[in-house]
């Protein structure tokens, strides 16, 4: 392994490996280093892919998102000319279901935020969004009980980030990537510029670092000078197995009490998730949580009660209070970018955001509008 690398890339969730991915496509000799922490978000993420059918009033992050989705099938296609293996990605459509009384309002301000993006930004198409009956709602997916209002969204897709995370990485090993089991400590620094990173006793040199370190990369923040806010906010969700039920084509399911259902084509469905701030970083299941995601899970859709439960995942998402990720320089220091903060929607931003600071640690400008996402709101 070389001692001096073009670039260091500090995490491999879904932001690092699409980051280190797009570092040797451009050439650049890199080097990942990955923890691999119990409770990486990659590895539990639902993989929702819908940024039209979000609530957030944010047009930064609107813009970001249908950029970002928007960029999931040409990615995609090169991985597959690369023979990256399976990445997931697959078109399925999302329903937005009210099914209590009590959610009626939510369903109507929910289409009140869409409807208004589709005025200022023309997305959704009309086209691609329709109100759907409770009888059409149960033919595209079975196991839903009554609603008492529908839309659909033909548009949405799904991404397993533990499929799109290792072929990204896989397609960047082939094109000579190193890839390090590790812990970084800190970073070297020259006066205000960043020259490696920090293992222990170990150094390793590098013309640039990039922190995508998830919910773990706020302790990088002393040492650079600059409050990266960023802490994890805990999510379980439940995988649910329905032998023999064609879950592939079925979309995937929004309720109003902030849970979802998203079905993958082997009988599988995965019921999510709980939002726990505060609860540091373990990574446990808890009795509380199960009962939250399943209690949910059959409120919306009672014909899931004879599902298996397979598994409950849990991951730690990188959150911020203001929900828009952390993208960009550190101001005053050079040789340092961070791209983290993706909260719930990494697995949905990350191949974008990987992509947009590889190329600004080759030091090219950033091809889309990243102002909004500077570390440098946190003061
Ligand atoms: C239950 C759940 C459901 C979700 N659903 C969706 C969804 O539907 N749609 C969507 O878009 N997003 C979703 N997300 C969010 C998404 O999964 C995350 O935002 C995204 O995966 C974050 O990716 P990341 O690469 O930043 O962090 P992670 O995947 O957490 O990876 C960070 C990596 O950095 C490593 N690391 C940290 N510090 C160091 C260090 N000092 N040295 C070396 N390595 C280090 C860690 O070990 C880890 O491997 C969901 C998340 C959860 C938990």
């Amino acid at each position: 392994m070389a001692s001096t690398y073009d670039v260091i890339v500090v995490g491999g969730g879904i932001v690092g490996a699409s980051a280190a991915y797009h570092l040797v496509r451009a050439g650049a000799n890199t080097l990942l280093i990955d923890r691999r922490d119990a409770g990486r978000a990659t590895d539990a993420g639902a993989g929702i892919l819908a940024p039209e059918m979000s609530q957030s009033e944010s047009d930064a992050w609107f813009q970001f998102g249908v950029e970002a989705v928007d960029y999931y099938p040409p990615l995609v296609e090169a991985l597959q000319a690369e023979n990256a293996g399976e990445t997931s990605y697959a078109r399925c459509g999302m329903l937005q279901v009210a099914v209590g009384e009590d959610e009626i309002p939510h369903f109507e301000e929910a289409q009140r935020v869409i409807l208004a993006r589709r005025e200022q930004r023309g997305r959704p198409s009309p086209a691609d969004l329709h109100p759907v009956s409770s009888h059409e709602a149960r033919e595209l997916f079975p196991a839903l009980g009554d609603v008492q209002a529908a839309i659909y969204f033909r548009h949405a897709a799904r991404v397993d980030g533990r499929q799109m995370s290792r072929a990204l990485l896989r397609a960047a090993e082939a094109r000579g990537l190193h890839v390090l089991d590790g812990s970084v400590d800190g970073f070297v620094q020259q006066g205000s510029r960043v020259t490696g990173v920090r293992l222990g006793d170990q150094q390793i040199e590098a013309g640039a670092a990039i922190i995508a370190g998830g919910a773990w990369s706020a302790a990088f923040g002393d040492q650079l000078g600059v409050r990266i806010a960023v802490e994890p906010q805990r999510g379980q969700i439940a995988h649910l197995g329905l032998a023999g039920e064609a879950t592939g084509e079925w979309p995937i399911v929004g309720a109003f009490h902030g849970h979802y259902l998203v079905p993958w084509p082997d009988g599988r469905v995965a019921a999510g998730a709980t939002r726990e701030l505060g609860s540091g970083f373990e990574a446990t299941t808890t009795a509380a949580g199960v009962r939250e995601v399943l209690d949910e899970a059959l409120r919306v859709a009672p014909g899931l009660a004879k599902a298996k439960l397979l598994e409950v995942r849990v991951g730690m998402r990188p959150y911020t209070r203001d929900r828009l990720p952390v993208l960009g320089e550190v101001p005053g220091i050079e040789g340092v970018l961070l791209a983290t903060g993706h909260g719930p929607t990494g697995l949905q931003l990350g191949p974008l955001s990987g992509k947009v600071v590889a190329a600004m640690a080759l030091g090219q400008a950033p091809e889309v509008d990243i102002t909004a996402f500077s570390v440098a709101r946190f003061g």
